[in-house]
């Protein structure tokens, strides 16, 4: 493993925590396949061109990661045009909030769908390459919600939880293979998704006070974690799920 022969595949690019880990893993000498549904394509282009800017090569691939034709469709597209991936950031979610009592069926398939079944698509089209190449770092956004969760998130903190699960299962069927499996499980992020939690000033002053760094999160410090379980120095640290949540969740 060369340190240039590095290319990663991040799923959900277009904006939010994924594009600053895509930004962050070109900043650091990835070549990358960004992803996005393909009504993102306008967004996913500005991320691509953006990355460009660091001098790899960066190319953009549209797929709902909760269909399978597609996302196979996206890896072997991937390969075609890169020659393999190294590293995948599962990244993709969506939230939507609602009590439980209230929760309609479809917020719960469509969580499901995209949070931890888009997870399991996309590694399970990207083992067999990985396997061959004997290396691969995968790299699941979870979130602390799936470990403490908040109300009115039932349905995203399961799915959260699933992909830890997932993960911490994977991490041992693939660790011969030389593929390490780990989350990262962001806290209070300010995005478009975050905002959920903070466009009202008493909740985001209540969430600063929970945090120990008194502050809420920005996209780009999930970057250098993401970028540590995509890199040679996580060569020995896998199945786990590091918060990056400024000390919210402490453990
Ligand atoms: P975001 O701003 O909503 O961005 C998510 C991106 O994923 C969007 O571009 C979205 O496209 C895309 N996406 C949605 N469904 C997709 C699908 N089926 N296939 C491919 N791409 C899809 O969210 P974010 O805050 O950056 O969150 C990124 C990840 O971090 C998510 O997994 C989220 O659960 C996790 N997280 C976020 C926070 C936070 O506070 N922000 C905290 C913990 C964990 P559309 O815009 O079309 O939906």
């Amino acid at each position: 493993m060369t340190q240039n022969a590095r290319i990663a595949l991040v799923t959900g690019a277009s904006r939010g925590i994924g594009k600053a880990i895509a930004l962050g893993l070109a900043a650091r000498g990835f070549d990358l396949v960004l992803n996005d549904i393909a009504a993102q394509a306008t967004p996913l282009d500005e991320t691509a061109a953006e990355a460009r800017a660091h001098g790899g090569r960066v190319i953009a691939l549209h797929a709902d990661v909760s269909d399978k034709a597609q996302v196979q469709a996206m890896v072997a597209a991937s390969v075609a045009q890169m020659g393999t991936l190294h590293a995948v950031v599962n990244n993709a979610g969506i939230l939507r909030a609602s009590d439980v009592e209230h929760c309609p069926e479809e917020y719960w398939d469509r969580v499901m769908d995209i949070n931890a079944k888009g997870t399991f698509l996309v590694v399970q089209a990207v083992l067999p390459l990985m396997k061959a190449q004997n290396y691969g770092r995968i790299c699941n956004i979870a979130s602390i919600g799936g470990k403490h969760g908040a109300p009115e998130q039932a349905h995203y903190s399961a799915s959260k939880a699933a992909v830890m699960g997932f993960t911490r299962v994977l991490a041992q069927e693939v660790g011969p293979y030389g593929i390490t499996a780990n989350c990262i499980c962001p806290g209070i992020i300010l995005t478009d998704m975050g905002r959920v939690n903070l466009d009202d000033p008493a909740i985001s002053n209540a969430w600063k006070a929970k945090t120990a760094m008194a502050r809420i999160g920005d996209p780009e410090d999930v970057a250098g974690p993401v970028a540590f379980f995509c890199s040679n120095d996580s060569a020995f640290v896998t199945g786990q799920s590091l918060n990056v949540d400024g000390g919210i969740v402490l453990s």
